[in-house]
């Protein structure tokens, strides 16, 4: 009971929620899966000598070392195999073009995101901060049709900084002319958004089900999230 009581206080306190989009909104690993599995499937088809799983495989230890924006992918994936150059540029462009095609056909929000967005939207300001370049952000919810629920959006190239540093966090808490104890943020990395939110005093809360990275981490949010639509619980 007295649990409940405080976390009843707590949540009377929230005016704003803030969200991070890769894995948060956005199915990002998702579409990474899906566009890897299409563009090594059309550098086979064009000539590659390797098998699909291979690609993918070797597509995502790309990932794993370079990051997975990493805008190189292919191109580190090609020199291992021994082409000429203009087979190389040929298979390149057309696992960068299955990409693209793909990018734009499966970039989805998780299920619910747009409704639970509509129902929230008229009683907290919604807002966003994330690690990804400004153009890419917005090509994201634009792409996921979210564009319309967020009075701010905070991107990497507001600040020059990752999350998770205090200086995005400051800038919307400046922006929304709030303190840290009003807003929510809701995140999937433990170790950049949670930790960052709640070293500036915010709520927080982790979205387990895009969680890919931290899943040791030290780092706990107020609450967990098994899927989007649960936040209507949490506020
Ligand atoms: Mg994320």
């Amino acid at each position: 009971m007295k649990i409940e009581g405080m976390e009843r206080e707590k949540k009377s306190m929230i005016s704003a929620i803030a969200f991070d989009v890769d894995n948060t909104l956005v199915d990002f690993l998702g579409m990474k899966e899906k566009t890897a599995r299409a563009s090594a499937r059309a550098m086979v088809r064009e000539g590659l000598p390797a098998s699909e799983k291979e690609v993918y495989a070797q597509i995502f230890k790309v990932y794993d070392e370079y990051g997975i924006e990493h805008q190189k992918t292919f191109a580190k994936v090609l020199k291992k195999y021994k082409l000429k150059e203009n087979e190389f540029e040929r298979i390149q462009q057309a696992g960068i073009a299955a990409y693209l095609k793909e990018k734009f056909r499966c970039m989805k929000a998780y299920p619910q995101v747009r409704e639970t967005l509509a129902k929230l939207k008229g009683k907290y300001i919604l807002a966003v901060i994330t690690d990804a370049p400004r153009n890419k952000a917005w090509q994201r919810l634009i792409l996921c049709n979210l564009q319309e629920y967020f009075s701010e959006v905070v991107t990497f190239h507001d600040t020059q900084k990752h999350k998770p540093s205090e200086m995005p966090f400051k800038l919307l808490l400046k922006k929304l002319r709030l303190k840290p104890s009003q807003v929510l943020f809701v995140g999937d990395n433990p170790d950049r958004d949670i930790k960052g939110a709640k070293k500036m005093g915010m709520k927080t809360a982790l979205a387990k089900y895009g969680q890919v990275l931290g899943k040791n981490s030290k780092e706990k949010a107020d609450f967990e999230l098994g899927n989007f639509r649960e936040i209507l619980k949490i506020v």
